[in-house]
């Protein structure tokens, strides 16, 4: 995969690339109704793709804003505070050259791990909103995001990444969209290569306990920590219930849990151990979600969270590894600093358009 400077910390995330579809309805179609939409979308998407993007975007300056670089608004020229690798499958279709040259071209992300197979389809979302109340139908067709992310095809190709810490890593970010076996296997590689992981359970299904232990960063939505906490969701209503279900997380080997919570903002909770926080002890605690003025589309609100918490993570990880004085994980600032971006992205229609470079913080 393509070289990188040693300095800037590398990010890589293995997940989804799908082509989202989306049509606006007046309403949703009843059965044997042929509906005729307002408006028609056709954008890059997918957990995976949608978290490499928050990360790109918010480690740089918009690329065509004044100054920020070369003229033309060249991406890979404008400095990034990390390098973002994408691991993925897309098939030899038009909707994986334009997902690809997408990402790579627009948003400065290495797309030299995602693996085009002529025998698979790119993966699709066909999305209808019914656009009086924003609700979505959404009919997933995942095709090469599974069919060509099997364990036995990816974890050869993660090897050289992960193994020994010998490609330089400092973030492995993985979601739920591709197989679950693989995201085991490559917990478990990067566990055994001392690779820090942020799991993203999305969308969430019980997860096994082997999964947990030793997780360094768990970000779930109210849903998703529901799921596999076993929780009602009604638990997490108050601030003791987000208390007792994350340290039922941390009880099962995490090292940091996020529950983002929407326009109620975020609980996290941090363990003891110095290894996951540079506070020398057990934090935790509620941030209230910033006020905006409107909130247009919360579509990748998530994904943005994910993205500006993942950059805190590295940067001071560097920091420590760097000068070895000081630096480490400050979580309550990552979810701080995380919750401001996430803001910004309601605010704006749409899921990687939404959001924000780092100048529009
Ligand atoms: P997901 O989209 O994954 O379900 P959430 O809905 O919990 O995630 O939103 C993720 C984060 O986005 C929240 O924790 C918060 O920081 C931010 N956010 C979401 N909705 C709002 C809102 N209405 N106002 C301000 N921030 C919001």
């Amino acid at each position: 995969m393509a070289s990188t400077n040693k300095t800037t910390p590398r990010i890589l995330v293995l997940g989804s690339l799908n082509m989202d579809l989306v049509s606006y309805v007046p309403h949703h179609p009843s059965p044997g109704e042929t509906l005729t939409s307002t408006r028609f979308n056709v954008s890059g998407g997918g957990k995976g793709a949608n978290q490499a993007v928050a990360c790109a975007k918010l480690s740089r300056a918009c690329p065509t804003n004044n100054n920020n670089t070369a003229p033309g608004g060249d991406v890979a020229a404008a400095a990034a505070a990390a390098t973002v690798q994408m691991v993925g499958c897309v098939g030899d279709d038009s909707y994986g050259t334009a997902l690809i040259s997408n990402l790579s071209d627009r948003y400065g992300v290495d797309c030299t791990g995602v693996l085009r197979r002529s025998d698979l389809k790119t993966g699709v979302a066909l999305i209808i909103v019914d656009e009086p109340t924003g609700q979505n139908r959404i009919i997933l067709s995942p095709e090469a995001n599974h069919a060509g992310m099997g364990p036995e095809e990816t974890m050869d190709r993660l090897e050289d990444d992960l193994r020994g810490g010998g490609g330089g890593v400092d973030l492995l970010i993985m979601q739920l969209e591709i197989p679950l076996p693989t995201v085991l296997s490559a917990l478990a590689l990067a566990k055994d290569s001392r690779v820090p992981v942020l799991l993203n359970p999305a969308p969430a299904v019980p997860l096994p306990a082997s999964a947990l232990r030793g997780l360094d960063h768990l970000v779930v939505n109210e849903t998703e920590a529901a799921i596999l906490s076993g929780c009602d969701v009604s638990e997490l209503d108050t601030e003791d219930g987000l208390r007792r279900v994350a340290d039922r997380f941390i009880g099962s080997g995490v090292g940091n849990v996020v529950i983002t919570l929407g326009e109620r903002g975020v609980y996290y909770m941090s363990s003891s151990s110095p290894k996951h926080n540079n506070s020398g002890g057990a934090k935790m605690g509620l941030v209230a979600a910033e006020k905006v003025q409107k909130v247009v589309d919360t579509t990748a609100a998530g994904d943005t969270f994910v993205g500006q918490y993942a950059l805190e993570v590295v940067t001071g990880q560097k920091k420590k590894d760097g000068d070895g004085d000081g630096g480490g994980v400050d979580v309550e600032t990552a979810v701080r600093k995380a919750n401001k971006a996430a803001a910004k992205t309601v605010q704006k229609l749409g899921a990687q358009d939404s959001i924000p470079w780092r100048d529009e913080l």
